[in-house]
């Protein structure tokens, strides 16, 4: 059970503090919902997120009808205390209307221009996205349904098919296959619950030892 420093957070009037819900491994931002005391100490007691409904006046555990709980890993506060960040491992959308997050862009244009390998995390958002919303007809829900045994397969055909076409010295073949091992393994990763930045924060204390 997690302990935390009440003092150190304000309520508002209404004794009500914002949570920011973000995915504890895509680091998509997921949801804006109100705490009280009370649903605070629940989520802590419980370790799924609890909240305060203001159209319902009531305690409200997100997933009660929907199913779709959120696990609840690291809790911080911002700077002057009036705002929670939940990471958590969500079971399914966050949003009511069965999307993966509430949010959408407001904005058309992209933000800046992709970094070097953001299609990585783009890609691993993207996995996140259908594992909760399990979009029909989506090659990657059909991965979900099916399970880890599936996935586990497809790792091991595709980590295959690379070494073949490195044998072939065709680079044509290993972009795609290449591109499918890491799809899968995306996939896997999603699976395990493991975020692709400790992955990649393995690789970097390897390479900075
Ligand atoms: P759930 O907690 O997912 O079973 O949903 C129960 C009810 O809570 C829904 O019918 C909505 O009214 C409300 N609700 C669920 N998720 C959200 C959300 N992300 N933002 C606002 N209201 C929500
Ligand atoms: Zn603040
Ligand atoms: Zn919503
Ligand atoms: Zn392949």
């Amino acid at each position: 059970m997690q302990m935390i420093d009440w003092e150190k957070i304000t309520f508002d009037q209404q004794g009500l503090v914002p949570a920011i819900i973000q995915d504890a491994q895509s680091k998509e931002v997921l949801m804006m919902a109100y705490m009280n005391k009370e649903s605070l100490q629940k989520t802590l007691d419980t370790g799924e997120t609890w909240f305060w409904s203001r159209s319902r006046q009531e305690l409200w555990h997100k997933g009660e009808t929907s199913g779709n709980t959120q696990k609840v890993g690291r809790i911080s506060l911002d700077c002057d205390g009036d705002t929670l960040l939940i990471q958590v491992n969500p079971a399914g959308p966050a949003c009511h209307n069965n999307t993966y997050t509430c949010f959408t862009s407001l904005t058309d244009e992209e933000q800046a221009g992709p970094g070097r390998f953001e299609i990585l995390g783009q890609l691993e958002a993207l996995i996140a996205k259908r594992d909760a919303e399990r979009t029909e007809g989506a090659y990657t829900t059909y991965l979900f349904e099916k399970g880890v045994d599936k996935i586990l397969k497809k790792v091991g055909e595709e980590a295959g098919e690379v070494i073949i076409a490195a044998k072939n010295r065709s680079h044509e073949e290993l972009r795609w296959e290449a591109s499918d091992l890491i799809y899968h393994l995306l996939v896997l990763l999603r699976e395990q619950q493991l975020p692709l930045d400790d992955v990649l924060k393995e690789l970097s204390g390897r390479y900075h030892k």
